[in-house]
Formats: C-alpha cells, structure tokens, sequence
C-alpha cells in the first residue's frame, strides 16, 4: 500500500534529499528576487521531519499533521507557515485505504490551506502555480490509479514550476520588486515540484 506510514515517510526523507541537495539552488533562486534563505529554511524543515521517527505514529495521517507542526515551528519565513499548513490538512485529510480520488481530496485540501493563508491566486508567482496545476491533473489522472495520477502531477507541477519564469510577482518579498521579478523562476514553486515528484518517486 503506497499510501501507508511508511511510504509516506519514504515521501518526506526523498523530499528531504531533494531539498538538502538542491538548497544552493534553491537559495540562488531567492537570492534573485527574495532574501536568499529559501534553501535554508526548507533544509532546516526538512531536517527536523527526518528526525521524526515514523513508527511512533499511529497512522500516516498523525504523523503528517507532525510534519506540518514541524516546520511551522522549524521554518522560517512565508514557506513554513505555507508548507506548514499543506501538511497540516493533508494529514487531516489522508485516507486509510488506497484510494486515488481520497488522496486527491487531502492533497487540495492542504492547497486549500495554503491559498487562505497566503491569498495568493494563480499567476501571482508563489507555489500556488505549480502546486494548483498538478493537482487537476492529479484529478484528472485518478482514474488510472496513484502512479499515472502522481506522475501527472509531478510534469504539471514542473511545467508550472517553469511557468513562473515571465512572471511578475505579486505575492511575497518577491512582490517588492515589481516588474523586475519578471525572468526569474520562483524559489517556492521549485521546491514544491521536488515535493510532488518525491511523491510520485515513493507512493506509486
Ligand atoms: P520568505 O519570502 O519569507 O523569505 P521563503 O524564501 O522561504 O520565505 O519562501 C519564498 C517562497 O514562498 C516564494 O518563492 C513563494 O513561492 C512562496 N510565497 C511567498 N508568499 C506567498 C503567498 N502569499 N502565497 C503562496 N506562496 C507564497
Ligand atoms: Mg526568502
């Protein structure tokens, strides 16, 4: 079962890796339209979830809503309180069987999560443009179970990662720069497509 415990705690040490390996980038990427800690917030987080020891939560949905307690605790800035509350409502909403369109459902609710706490909408260069597109096809791929859902997600959630580049921000300290954000792809939505195909790496 790929959506168990222990899978989902495979999900959270790729995550991990990614951002721990790609923090540099991560950190440049906000360097140019933000205050070049990206990077280190996230592996600070990430960090902290590794030191979690899964098997002493009852479920994956508790030890989910850890994970998100952890990094609003552990990470800084506008993405722990962001990821912070992803994980939050996925947890809340992670099902106990193996069913797509479920884990669809607690995936959109932590993105539900984060557009009220951040307001920000589609186009705004945040997260939001690469998470929101890899969910509809997440949605739209259910049907042909977690792996095809998952890998949807995870060319959507890139190509909206990508598609952050001619944006002008309008959401975060990247939104102080004004057109001058424009050409520079968005710290948040690069490390939220590393979340998305850490997923699709470990539940399918
Ligand atoms: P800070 O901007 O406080 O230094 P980080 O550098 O860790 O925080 O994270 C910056 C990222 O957070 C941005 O690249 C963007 O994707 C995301 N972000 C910032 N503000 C918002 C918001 N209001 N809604 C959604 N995402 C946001
Ligand atoms: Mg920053």
């Amino acid at each position: 079962m790929a959506i168990d415990l222990m899978s989902v705690a495979g999900w959270m040490k790729d995550f991990a890796t990614q951002i721990h390996d790609n923090a540099d980038l991560l950190t440049d990427l906000d360097r140019e339209i933000g205050d070049a800690d990206h990077g280190a917030n996230m592996d600070r987080g990430m960090r902290a979830v590794i030191d979690l020891d899964p098997s002493t939560f009852p479920s994956a949905a508790d030890y989910l809503k850890k994970v998100g307690m952890t990094l609003v605790s552990t990470v800084g800035g506008a993405s722990g309180p962001l990821y912070g509350t992803f994980f939050l409502r996925v947890g809340t909403a992670w099902p106990d069987v193996e069913n797509p369109d479920l884990v669809g459902l607690a995936l959109r609710a932590g993105l539900d999560g984060i557009i009220q706490r951040g307001k920000a909408a589609i186009g705004e260069k945040t997260l939001v443009d690469a998470l929101s597109p890899a969910l509809d096809e997440f949605d739209a791929n259910a049907g042909d179970g977690m792996g095809t859902a998952l890998q949807a997600a995870a060319v959507a959630c890139a190509a909206g990662r990508d598609a952050t580049i001619p944006l002008v921000a309008r959401k975060g300290r990247a939104s102080y720069l004004g057109e001058r954000s424009a050409g520079h792809q968005d710290p948040g939505a690069t490390s939220m497509t590393m979340l998305i195909e850490a997923a699709s790496r470990t539940l399918s």
